[in-house]
């Protein structure tokens, strides 16, 4: 039964996460007859590989998770991945690359099943992963967003939403990667601000004279050559005579009309402005009020097309220097600002991000809006930290109709189709709907024609947006899906608010009458130890396997659970961990001594006479600990539950009662009182360790299976409850003896004697309390914990003889070294020495500040601190001096 003297984290993982899962204790039981308790999980990419974000949340979630099932819920963790459409794409097409190959060189079907031949090579990987941080989901009931049966609910979804008319396809203005060849919703466009240039160019005025027309000013003047109009406000007195004229756009020579619209700010550069119904959102929109044509100019590669003419075939970059470059020539340029404008980028890949118009699918937003901002604001979902509400209910009111197809192949391909002999299509022309449908179609239902399957797939969100009922089962009624949804508590990084939360609050209404989950806990994102963000470019990625190769798991969960302080950020610095890892060797080290104490019985409960001061004391402090703990879990503090324990196991049990219990145990005791010390022991170890288990479930594990009468595992044994509350033992008095304890510890300290050598000390005190708390219930406590061969508590306090004083907060007292240790020649050359060090510092920091070139230019807090270290060696000289006058010559 008795543990190893060191803790081997990488053994103890190895033995417990294949023992607790292949004994199925992460499987959830809807037949149990216990409360459900669900979180499922947020996806990670099949592509991914851990990193530290996937760290905080399984960290965050197995917390909730352990701490639920020990209470007796049904715990299920839903675990699984997401297909990733574009990033999965972009991997397994690189793979491609280094064999020379492209996507378009296999085919559609021969690259679909490329992918999904490295998702079974590599897909679980991510998965695997998250076992390494002890992560107790139902791995039973892993699940895949392109599974069958998650397949067909996307399907349920987006044929439903098209017979209600909330899906529409239509020719809009959408983003457009050019890298990745694919549409792009609002969020997946990353804004960067980038110090461009305002070009102003000369329009000529048809048949003008020279010098007549408008200048126009434009960040990107290689979409000049898709202008069909110059627009001007109304009432701008500048430029009311040209309206209703015609203006030569530049190179291309085509007249265009000067048109008048309120969109146009005149305070904007000249406020006249170019119009490109083609290649800007608000131009589009401008172009439908006044019915313009589009000129598209910008290929859906990013080059030039015909209609640029000259510049036809060039890159779009390439084609701006071109056309500014012959502005110049042809004296078209009037002139160049610099300007900062935010630039969009495609988050997967970093183009930048072309407005286009194309044809599209759209889900319509505002009607699936509404009944989600509700919930929020009726508290039936609840967001916390409680600042995302209001970010959430501000987004989910301006938020636009979501373009959902992409021009990918790797996705839910979306399920209409189209026929090419009687010309009907879904989308546009289906009056009956019949051309969505669950079932692939092979001939058209109008006129028996072939017909052929839209190419393009869903947006990997579309599906993520599911999840929380997919994963269940629906569109089937389940017992899954009857027992766990809706889901207990959704958690994740605030970075995917909208991406996902919001979505999926959205579809879980539509879908299911039932908000997917009932609160939601974002967490900060972990950044670098500076609080940069982690990135390959800076080299600070922090790679979570290697902090768990080098501390263990459970101190890398118990870091993470530290920092999680509502509503900040996460600064993770490495060498915090090493703290925690010294922590689980803390308790290792209390774990081996209580065990070896104890022994191999069950200690049978004491009569409460039995028990002393310090036993109540420790039993009252877990009693604390056990509330905290679970109120801080209640409100996913987790940063106040892991301080709590932290502090209960080392600073109150390790530190304290483990010493103090010596005097309890020791063989002189009674025999009862060393029953009672044995089972108060073992009573707050195998609690502390159930308490502690969510957050370190090795180290706890490993400890709680030798604690006598313990069998099964500590994941499933009891959480401990907080009990009515006792305060027998005043927090105060306890405080008063343990200032007594270090301030004689730190006079040995400070005489230099060794803590092998017990001294003898006399304590007197004003406070007639606290003398009779000393007196009744820890003379022999005090003398273990402070190594004294003698404790006397006196009227007065003796003087000279070696005695040297002390004061603590109640008490006073008079303290001296063992006969063996006063040597006066030895003591005097010590204090000599320490007093010739203190007088070097003093003279070194009293000259600093005396320098002039000092006190100009150092901070103010610099010169502060110096001179607080000024003062300090000032009195430690006076100290030193005094103390080497009262030694005896
Ligand atoms: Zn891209
Ligand atoms: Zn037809």
């Amino acid at each position: 039964m008795e543990l190893p003297k060191q803790y081997d984290p990488a053994a103890s993982e190895e033995k417990w996460y294949p023992e607790w899962e292949g004994k199925g204790y992460f499987t959830a039981h809807p037949e149990s007859g216990k409360p459900p308790y669900a979180i499922v999980i947020p996806p990670p990419n099949v592509t991914g590989v851990l990193h530290t974000g996937h760290a905080m949340f399984v960290t965050l979630q197995d917390v909730l998770i352990r701490w639920k099932r020990m209470q007796g819920y049904d715990a299920l963790w839903l675990p699984g991945t997401d297909h990733a459409g574009i990033a999965t794409q972009m991997v397994v097409s690189k793979e491609l690359e280094k064999q020379g190959l492209h996507r378009h060189d296999l085919g559609r079907d021969e690259f679909i099943e490329r992918v999904w031949e490295w998702r079974r090579e590599k897909g679980d990987t991510i998965l695997q992963q998250l076992r390494r941080l002890g992560a107790s989901c139902d791995w039973t009931r892993t699940r895949f967003t392109l599974d069958p049966d998650l397949s067909k609910a996307v399907r349920k979804a987006f044929v439903d939403l098209y017979r209600e008319g909330l899906i529409y396809r239509g020719h809009y203005m959408i983003n457009w990667c050019p890298k990745c060849g694919t549409a792009l919703s609002d969020l997946e466009v990353e804004h960067a601000d980038t110090r461009g240039n305002l070009w102003h160019i000369r329009y000529p005025l048809q048949g003008g004279a020279d010098g007549e027309g408008v200048v126009v000013a434009t960040t990107r003047p290689e979409t000049m050559l898709g202008d069909t109009a110059v627009a001007v406000h109304p009432e701008d007195e500048r430029y009311k005579a040209l309206i209703g004229k015609h203006v030569i756009l530049p190179i291309l020579k085509r007249p265009i009309p000067v048109i008048a619209d309120t969109m146009v700010d005149r305070e904007f550069g000249t406020g006249a402005v170019k119009i490109t119904p083609a290649h800007d959102p608000n131009d589009f929109e401008a172009g439908k009020r006044h019915k313009l044509p589009e000129i598209q100019v910008i290929g859906l590669d990013g080059s030039m097309t015909a209609n640029a003419g000259p510049y036809e075939g060039q890159d779009r970059f390439a084609a701006r220097k071109a056309i500014v470059k012959r502005l110049e020539a042809e004296g078209l340029l009037v002139k160049v600002d610099p300007h900062q404008h935010a630039v969009g980028h495609c988050q997967r890949c970093d183009a930048v991000v072309e407005p286009a118009v194309s044809n599209q699918w759209f889900l319509k937003i505002e009607p699936l809006a509404k009944p989600a901002r509700e919930v929020v604001e009726r508290g039936e979902v609840r967001i916390i930290p409680e600042h995302w509400q209001k970010v959430y209910l501000n987004w989910m009111s301006e938020i636009h109709d979501w373009c959902i197809s992409r021009q990918i192949w790797w996705g839910h391909r979306i399920p209409a189709f189209y026929c090419d002999a009687c010309g009907k299509g879904a989308g546009t022309l289906d009056p009956e709907q019949k051309l969505v449908s669950m079932q692939d179609l092979s001939e058209c239902p109008y006129c028996g024609g072939p017909v052929f399957q839209d190419p393009d797939v869903l947006d990997t969100w579309f599906s993520s947006q599911l999840w929380p009922f997919s994963t269940m089962g629906w569109p089937e009624k389940t017992a899954d899906l009857e027992h766990y949804y809706p889901s207990a508590v959704l958690e994740t990084g605030y970075d995917i608010l909208f991406f996902w939360v919001a979505r999926m609050i959205m579809a879980g209404l539509k879908f299911t009458g039932k908000a997917p989950f009932r609160d939601v806990f974002l967490h900060g994102l972990v950044r670098d130890a500076k609080g940069r963000k982690m990135s390959k470019t800076l080299g600070n990625v922090i790679d979570p396997l290697e902090l768990i190769d080098e501390h263990g798991a459970d101190a890398v969960r118990f870091t993470l659970a530290m920092l999680t302080v509502p509503g900040t950020d996460v600064a993770l610095d490495p060498k915090r961990m090493e703290g925690y890892r010294a922590f689980a060797n803390k308790l290792w080290n209390a774990g081996r001594f209580v065990l070896m104490q104890v022994g191999e019985e069950v200690p049978a409960r004491p009569a409460d006479g039995d028990l002393g001061y310090w036993d109540r004391w420790i039993l009252e402090e877990y009693a604390d600990t056990v509330r905290r703990v679970n109120a801080s879990l209640e409100a996913y503090k987790f940063y106040e539950a892991s301080d709590a324990l932290y502090h209960f196991v080392w600073h109150r049990f390790c530190d304290w009662y483990v010493e103090v219990s010596k005097v309890g145990l020791a063989k002189e005791a009674p025999s009862e009182r060393q029953a009672a010390t044995r089972w108060v022991l073992a009573q707050v170890l195998d609690g502390l360790l159930r308490l502690l288990h969510p957050f370190m479930p090795f180290v706890t594990e490993e400890i709680w299976q030798r604690v006598p009468g313990n069998s099964g595992t500590i994941m499933l044994a009891p959480y401990p409850v907080p009990g009515e509350a006792t305060a027998t033992v005043r927090e105060e008095d306890i405080e008063a003896l343990m200032d007594l304890v270090n301030r004689i510890r730190n006079l040995r300290a400070e005489k230099g004697i060794a803590p092998g050598l017990p001294m003898e000390v006399v304590i007197v005190s004003k406070d007639r309390g606290a003398l009779d708390i000393l007196k009744d219930h820890s003379l022999r406590e005090v003398v273990v914990l402070a190594r004294l061969a003698s404790l006397d508590v006196g009227e007065s306090l003796p003087e000279g003889d070696h005695w040297v004083p002390g004061i603590s907060s109640r008490y006073q007292f008079a303290a001296r070294a063992p006969e063996a240790a006063r040597d006066p020649a030895a003591e005097r050359a010590r204090l000599e020495a320490e007093l010739k060090k203190a007088r070097a510092e003093r003279d070194k920091f009293a000259a600093k500040l005396q320098s002039p070139s000092f006190a100009e230019k150092a901070p103010m807090e610099v010169v502060e601190k110096t001179r607080r270290l000024l003062a300090e060696f000032e009195h430690k000289v006076s100290e030193l001096g005094a103390s080497l006058a009262r030694l005896e010559p």
